[in-house]
């Protein structure tokens, strides 16, 4: 009989106790628990200085399965589209700065005021076509998250992993998908997807869809909580060629309220029972 593979190392996205901890308390959080990797989110890597907190995840010994995160494509005008690509060039210079395995991109939803769906779902497509290179050049890899529909108009018009590894096919080399349980666990397509993604699986997130959910983007649940099946998900994930962490992401108000060390040791726990 063949081993099941090995659970794919934890690492703590920081928006899950982004409330009471900035990056500096999230390193030592993950030290003093043995959590071996950490995502940051951009906003609490420049509030402790991207130079410092390179060198003190590196000190630290963990590693940077992500970071969260690029994209917002779509503007109004050309100046909104060319802030865009601006501000992905200094979110990929700050991947590569900390060695992170990906920069996540949250695509961007329909510009202000806008009813043109395909005309955002250029946008998206061309901003990437424009940063692809540079990220290519600083060995950054492109890590494109679908999102669930509920947010196409204000987050992300990029909704499956379907049309995530259609993108992925027209822009080559250098980008991969991040796959967040939460956003694709109810794709009636999604084995097969994964499957075709194979080794472009960037990275894998994890949380949890409860019954009833009572917001749409702060009530995510602690893995186990909630419907999704995610040991069958990791399994695909995995016969699919993924080897990396697996990164527990919570926006929760929930567990924002809770003591970070609680949140580290029970998400800790449901890694290894649930995840
Ligand atoms: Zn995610």
């Amino acid at each position: 009989m063949m081993a099941a593979p090995a659970i794919g190392p934890l690492s703590l996205n920081t928006v899950t106790v982004k409330e009471r901890w900035g990056l500096a308390e999230c390193i030592e959080g993950c030290a003093r628990h043995a959590i071996p990797g950490i995502s940051p989110w951009r906003d609490v890597l420049q509030a402790m200085g991207v130079g410092k907190a390179a060198r003190q995840i590196r000190e630290a010994g963990l590693l940077v399965s992500g970071l969260c995160r690029g994209g917002m494509f779509p503007a109004a005008d050309a100046a909104g589209r060319r802030a865009a690509i601006e501000d992905n060039r200094r979110a990929i210079d700050e991947a590569q700065a900390i060695g992170a395995a990906c920069l996540v991109m949250v695509c961007g939803g329909l510009p202000p005021g806008s009813r043109d769906l395909p005309g955002a779902r250029q946008m998206v497509h061309e901003g990437l076509a424009e940063i692809v290179p540079y990220a290519r050049s600083a060995g950054v890899t492109i890590g494109l998250e679908p999102l669930h529909p509920m947010t196409c108009a204000d987050r992300s018009v990029l909704s499956t992993l379907g049309q995530a590894l259609d993108l992925c096919d027209a822009l080559g080399e250098g980008v991969g998908v991040a796959l967040d349980v939460y956003h694709v666990w109810w794709d009636p397509d999604l084995s097969r997807q994964i499957a075709r993604a194979g080794s472009r699986i960037a990275g894998f997130h994890t949380c949890d869809w409860l019954v009833p959910t009572t917001d749409l983007v702060f009530d995510r649940g602690m893995p186990g909580d909630g419907v999704i099946d995610i040991p069958a998900i990791r399994a695909m994930v995995q016969a699919a060629g993924y080897a990396g962490a697996v990164e527990c992401e919570l926006l929760s108000r929930r567990w924002w309220a809770e003591d970070p060390d609680r949140v580290l040791s029970i998400m800790k726990e449901r890694h290894n029972t649930v995840c």
